[in-house]
């Protein structure tokens, strides 16, 4: 590994003055679950690391009828957070079920948020693909079983956080922080699709820059239901994942969010789902007929046209799960 520096801040001031206007020079670490793992493999080599455990909040308070969520929580503390489980079901769903006890005991949200795409080509040093600088995907011509299939091109990543789709469908909004001050960014804005301007980055934060919150709005009497599907039921991601959320007028879905993980470069909603799932009374038939229209635009690549089936199963049971007509 390069030897680097290492700093440690105690607020989110000293934090931001550590970092650096050049992207990857000086990078924030929580849990190191993701960054140290690139850092040994050659793939990010950063010449300084700023601590933000000790910089950024962990806790969660109530605003605004909702809650703000600090960067430096663990997930495992999202997990189990009684306000958390209670208002925001679907979020810690998907917190207990990311890696293993040993990465949500050590991992943070704004890691989890922030953590860098899985791809195996972009995590080999051998390969300088367009995330790295250079000028090509090697995922249409090579393995790409986990790949997008949607939205992809011209790099074809998923998105890997699992805290970031509940986050979209709750409609949260982020905080980030850097020299200037505050801004606050949605989180369906935070997350950017891959163009050739932006190909290195998965989102609209600087290198400056930090996430410090999460701040999610009041729930209401929102009904939800979140799926995952995997190989195994740890130490691994999901092929495909949904968080789904029903606003009811008595037995109607009066209106609903469907957002999918793992299918796209971004945590993807579909709006066409949402459309049909309206008006509606949820039935085993409704519920199919929106994953349908959830997966209709899907454009595989050559070894992953199984993940369609997956994420309409996701949807599928997550709707299920959120009228209630789903356990397991
Ligand atoms: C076997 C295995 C299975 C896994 N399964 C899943 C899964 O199912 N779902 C899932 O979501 N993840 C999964 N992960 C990934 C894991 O959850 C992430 O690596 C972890 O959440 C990252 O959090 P961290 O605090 O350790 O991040 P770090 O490694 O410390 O940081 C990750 C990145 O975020 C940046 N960063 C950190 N904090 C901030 C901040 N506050 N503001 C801005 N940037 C910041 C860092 O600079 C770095 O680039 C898995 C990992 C493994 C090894």
């Amino acid at each position: 590994m390069k030897p680097f520096a290492y700093v440690n801040p105690a607020n989110e001031k000293d934090a931001v003055a550590a970092l650096s206007k050049e992207y990857e020079k000086a990078l924030p670490i929580g849990g190191g679950q993701d960054l140290l793992a690139r850092m040994k493999d050659y793939v990010t080599q950063p010449d300084r690391l700023v601590n933000v455990k000790n910089a950024l909040e962990s806790t969660v308070v109530a605003a605004g009828g909702g809650l703000k969520i600090g960067a430096a929580m663990k997930m495992v503390d999202v997990a189990e957070h009684a306000q958390i489980l209670r208002m925001y079901p679907a979020v810690a769903a998907a917190a207990i079920e990311v890696g293993t006890p040993q990465i949500r005991n050590q991992g943070t949200v704004g890691g989890n948020l922030n953590q860098r795409p899985r791809c195996w080509y972009f995590r080999n040093e051998e390969f300088v693909c367009f995330k790295k600088g250079g000028n090509t995907c090697f995922t249409p011509a090579g393995e790409n079983q986990f790949h997008a299939i949607l939205g992809g091109g011209p790099t074809f990543i998923v998105h890997p956080s699992s805290l970031a789709v509940p986050f979209v469908a709750y409609g949260a909004t982020f905080r980030l922080v850097g020299p200037a001050g505050e801004r606050l960014v949605p989180a369906a804005e935070y997350f950017t699709m891959p163009s050739l301007q932006n190909i290195q980055r998965e989102n609209v934060l600087q290198p400056n820059e930090l996430l410090t919150h999460v701040i999610l709005p009041a729930p209401g009497t929102v009904k939800s239901g979140h799926y995952e599907v995997r190989y195994k039921t740890s130490h691994d991601w999901p092929i495909a994942f949904a968080t789904v959320l029903l606003t009811m007028n008595g037995s109607a879905v009066q209106g609903a969010r469907v957002v999918m993980g793992a299918v796209a470069p971004v945590p993807w909603r579909s709006q066409a789902a949402e459309q049909v799932l309206a008006g509606k009374t949820i039935t085993p038939e409704v519920a199919a007929a929106a994953a349908e229209a959830a997966l209709r635009g899907a454009m595989p690549l050559s070894q992953n046209a199984y993940k369609i089936q997956v994420a309409k199963t996701a949807v599928e049971r997550a709707i299920l799960r959120a009228a209630g007509l789903q356990t397991v």
